[in-house]
């Protein structure tokens, strides 16, 4: 080493430790990791600086429902059909979206991609998602440098948290005829309509490692058992929706490959065509039976049922 280099040297190392005196990294007040649901498939999760959203969706329109389910009579609000373009609700998603470092999407159907292009042009956040999900966000001019496009078994390093994705299958819908697996194409322009928006595009699932927790993600409710096996979250957002009913016993099967996580909680099991005011409670008694089945199969799971919006301290809840 020249004197030159020493002397670098030198004043690095003295660097390193001042910043070390200002952030000791382990001086016991490592900010607890919270969760809030988002309602539909959504989340955020974040330790206080770091802001992780998965599937974002506070839209909520009066949309096309999903095969087998049936539109909403009562509902006085706009109805869409799948060949209108829906614009996202800037009033919702700027009151519970301030900050995003990094969005999840878990597959390209509207009620988990209508409203993450706005979010991304919003927060300048990162979107990971399939070349279908990354396509949609190119229609809207999300630049490249916040499109990272995953396949399913990327394992990548973020600072801080790591993020393994996992490769998944769509909910069984309509007594399992799967509604599409079409990719979304290059090249389209804003605005899209809700079919655009909506072709899957093939689903993934999230494994999100933050300090020191390991949370499994999914967007639904269906997995491939071998993907997941030997996972060992902490925390698990498991699809609680009705159609769960048609895969081979669901929560026995999961629980046992993810070695029996400490806390589950529910997602994809309200009724996302209803707004947040609306009672969820039809859905709130069904996934009683969700409940139940996790207890049978995995006793000491603690499963928490989400509020819309409330935070959930895994510092807390663990307890
Ligand atoms: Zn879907
Ligand atoms: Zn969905």
């Amino acid at each position: 080493m020249g004197k030159s280099g020493l002397v670098f040297g030198l004043f690095t190392i003295v660097a390193l430790v001042t910043l070390a005196a200002q952030n000791p990294p382990s001086a016991g007040k490592i900010n607890p990791i919270t969760l809030k649901y988002l309602g539909a498939a959504g989340w955020e999760i974040t330790d206080g600086t770091t802001f992780v959203l998965i599937d974002p969706y506070l839209s909520r329109i009066n949309g096309p429902p999903p095969p087998g389910g049936h539109p909403m009579a009562a509902d006085t609000r706009r109805a869409y059909r799948w060949g209108d373009v829906a614009s996202p609700d800037l009033a919702a998603i700027d009151a519970h979206v301030q900050h995003a470092d990094f969005v999840l999407v878990t597959h390209t159907h509207y009620d988990h991609i209508l409203d993450v292009p706005h979010i991304a042009l919003k927060t300048r956040a990162v979107v990971i998602g399939t070349e279908s999900t990354e396509n949609v966000m190119r229609a809207y001019g999300v630049p490249e440098e916040q499109l990272i496009t995953v396949r399913g078994g990327e394992d990548y390093e973020f600072g801080p948290f790591s993020l393994k994705v996992i490769p998944s299958i769509h909910s069984a819908l309509d007594h399992k005829r799967y509604f599409s697996s079409a990719t979304a194409p290059g090249g389209m322009k804003a605005p899209l309509t809700l079919e655009q928006i909506h072709p899957e595009g093939g689903t993934l699932a999230y494994l999100i490692r933050f300090h020191g927790h390991q949370i499994l993600a999914f967007g639904g409710m269906n997995y491939i058992e071998r993907e997941i096996v030997g996972l060992e979250p902490d925390v698990a957002l498991i699809g609680a929706g009705s159609s769960r009913k048609e895969i081979y016993d669901y929560s026995g099967r999961l629980m046992r490959a993810l070695h029996y996580p400490a806390i589950v909680l529910p997602t994809h099991w309200d009724n996302f065509l209803l707004p947040y005011s609306a009672s969820q409670q039809v859905n709130l008694d069904a996934l009683q039976s969700f409940v139940e089945e996790i207890a049978a199969a995995s006793p000491k799971t603690k499963v928490i049922v989400p509020k819309y919006f409330e935070a959930i301290s895994l510092e807390t809840a663990g307890k």
